[in-house]
């Protein structure tokens, strides 16, 4: 009786925790401008299917998308048998579904550890890949500290879950044959009869502590998971298929007007007064905080998974250029999070004197030759180029602050109409001495 209580109390402290931190991130996220991606909800449905769902670009790289496919099909599927600890937690039963299934109960729990081996491969590659390989973007100036060890953390709790799965079912098989009260006969299970022999001369009480340990660690492990997500790059569990869903559908090389400038430009062509802005509307060219983005920005930032194939193919990094694209997005969340955190101490109006500048340099933003090979390379849709060119917008618009080069194209596109610095009336004189003038 006690242990269910204890068991409904953890869990409800678990969801009401898990509840406040995501409101947080969904409280963050609304800080950006409102920007409406209804459109076309079949084709967005088809995306979440086959790029989320699917995870058809993670198999760009197939070694690593094949691993990812162990991993995050695996923990979905060993973590069914949640269903069962559920049940026997708050009922105070054991292996309640076991009297259910019969025949076929020992079937299932043999597949979910089939599964519970694939996510250990996975995570163990994973690891390797890291840590002793030390893959190069992995190793990016950005991965330091705490994302290098935010990956570690997860891949080694997912470890730890996974073979306590198997300690848990070897012990408890043990216990079976020697008539245990409480444990009742369910039969053995493939591979953790592997791990009986282990375990096979310790007395039945210890056997018991390890059974129990590895079932609360099991259960707790998942709570304490679910909790350490929303200060993760893991997040990306929940909000990959929401990022997918609000993808960009149009031509990645399309660039989005702006809406002020349109209405100016609008305004000189037919004479009429530019409509006036809404009261309260703030109109800025560009951005150049997290405010200024738009909701979807934000929502890529905390979608990120940190996986660095958006740098990896990015042109720029390859030659050496200081831009990282990875980086932009994970700016703009810590920015974000520092801008969340302010809001929390001093109030929703609390302006500090920070931008997302402190973060980004132009140096990085004007590396960018638009390529979308970043975009076309994440797993999640994020869309990178966007991002970049609201912040050029920004320093060309309200800083007036372009490098030199472009100031010098700006200018011949005002004086020529052209961004070469001839005129107009010159356009022709290449064609001057060819017959094609003549006539
Ligand atoms: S669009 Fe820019 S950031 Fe993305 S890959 Fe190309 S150069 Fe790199
Ligand atoms: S932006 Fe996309 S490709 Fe780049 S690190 Fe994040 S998830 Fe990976």
């Amino acid at each position: 009786m006690i242990n269910s209580i204890i068991f409904i109390l953890l869990w409800i402290a678990a969801i009401a925790f898990f509840t406040w931190n995501v409101k947080k991130i969904s409280r963050n996220i609304k800080l950006g401008k409102d920007v409406d991606i209804k459109d076309n909800k079949k084709k967005r449905w088809g995306l979440v299917m086959k790029v989320a769902v699917g995870q058809s670009k993670m198999f760009g790289l197939p070694i690593s998308g094949i691993l990812h496919v162990f991993v995050y099909a695996g923990f979905i599927l060993v973590n069914i048998e949640m269903l069962e600890v559920m049940v026997d937690g708050v009922a105070g039963t054991h292996r309640a579904l076991a009297d259910i299934f019969g025949f076929l109960y020992p079937i299932a729990i043999s597949a979910f550890e089939f599964f519970a081996l694939l996510v250990i491969i996975g995570c163990v590659v994973f690891l390797i890949r890291r840590n002793i390989l030390r893959l190069d973007r992995f190793w990016k100036p950005e991965m330091k500290w705490w994302p290098r060890l935010d990956a570690n953390i997860i891949l080694i709790t997912e470890v730890v879950l996974m073979f306590s799965i198997f300690f848990m079912n070897a012990s408890d098989y043990i216990l079976q044959t020697r008539g245990v009260e409480h444990y009742k006969e369910v039969g053995s299970f493939f591979l953790s009869s592997f791990f009986v022999p282990m375990l096979q001369n310790l007395p039945s009480e210890t056997l018991h502590i390890i059974e129990r340990t590895c079932w609360w660690l099991h259960i707790v492990g998942i709570m304490v998971f679910l909790n350490y997500i929303p200060y993760s790059k893991h997040f990306h569990v929940f909000l990959s298929f929401v990022n997918v869903f609000y993808s960009k559908l149009a031509p990645a090389g399309k660039v989005d007007n702006m809406p002020s400038i349109t209405k100016e430009v609008k305004s000189m062509l037919t004479g009429e007064e530019p409509p006036m802005e809404e009261e309260g509307e703030e109109v800025s060219f560009g951005a150049s905080d997290v405010k200024q983005l738009t909701w979807k920005h934000l929502m890529d930032s905390y979608t990120c998974t940190e996986c660095g194939r958006c740098t990896r193919v990015c042109p720029a990094n390859i030659t050496g250029k200081k831009l990282s694209p990875r980086k932009l997005i994970m700016d703009v969340r810590d920015r974000l999070e520092v801008t969340g955190k302010n809001i929390d101490k001093h109030g929703k109006d609390y302006v500090d004197d920070k931008s997302l500048f402190e973060y980004i340099t132009n140096e990085e933003l004007w590396a960018c030759t638009t390529c979308n090979a970043c975009t076309n390379a994440c797993p999640v849709n994020i869309d990178h180029v966007s991002l970049i060119l609201e912040l050029r917008r920004y320093i060309v618009m309200e800083q007036a602050a372009s490098p030199g080069e472009l100031n010098a194209i700006f200018n011949n596109i005002e004086n020529n109409g052209a961004p070469w610095q001839f005129s107009q009336d010159d356009r022709m004189l290449w064609a001057d001495e060819l017959y094609i003038n003549e006539k």
